[in-house]
């Protein structure tokens, strides 16, 4: 490399391990196909890990169904101890798009370590701003078109609840390392995916 090389700066790579936050109903699982692609990154999703599992009726389902029926969440120790092994996969190693993880204050801590291991570090959470009421509307359409038992109104009630008292603190965490990156949720679909693809522009 000569010194006028400046290609292998970091503000010219790429933002590949990324997070993609915000309420239930907020539209991160269709973002995050879709970003993922684009950044050919996978896509991990603790929310489609857990239903894998339920449907393959796994020890891990079996648990993760009675947290998530009641609108809870499933223990720390078990989510991290899954995404640790997920992100030690090879496909994860050039980059991810992590899609509800963390969602605990010790889940931030335990991600932090893992990334910590692997040498690595997080270059931007992209944050979901939606409205309430609107995100209540969608999930309970989403429960009638799916059949998630989880999307019933009183179970997304109370997961907008656990949101806000414990995932919303999280956004404070990354907005003090300069991570956060708001995108407006309420836009159509590809409003929101040409949004995004901005923020990961502009680093
Ligand atoms: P949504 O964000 O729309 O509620 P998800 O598919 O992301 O849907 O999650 C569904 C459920 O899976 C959660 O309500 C919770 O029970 C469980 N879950 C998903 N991710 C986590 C996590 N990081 N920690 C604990 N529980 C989780």
């Amino acid at each position: 490399m000569t010194s006028t090389d400046t290609s292998t700066s970091s503000s010219s790579s790429p933002a590949r391990r990324l997070l993609i936050v915000g309420p239930p109903g907020a539209g991160k699982g269709t973002q995050a196909v879709r970003i993922a692609e684009e950044l050919a990154i996978p896509a991990i999703s603790t929310g489609d890990i857990f239903r894998a599992n339920v449907s393959g009726q796994t020890e891990l389902g079996v648990l993760a169904k009675s947290y998530m029926d009641k609108g809870e969440y499933v223990p720390d120790s078990v989510t991290n101890d899954m995404v640790r092994s997920r992100l030690a996969e090879d496909d994860a190693q050039e980059g991810f798009l992590l899609d509800g993880y963390p969602r605990t204050l010790e889940q931030v801590e335990a991600l932090d370590g893992m990334l910590a291991e692997l040498g690595t570090d997080l270059d931007m959470v992209l944050l979901l701003v939606v409205e309430t009421e609107a995100v209540i509307g969608r999930l309970v359409a989403r429960g009638a078109e799916q059949g998630r038992s989880d999307d019933t109104e009183e179970t997304i009630r109370h997961r907008l609840d656990v949101y806000a008292e414990q995932t919303a603190p999280l956004i404070d965490v990354y907005e003090k390392r300069g991570l956060v990156r708001r995108v407006d949720g309420m836009a159509s679909i590809d409003e929101v995916t040409a949004a995004l693809r901005e923020a990961l522009a502009d680093r």
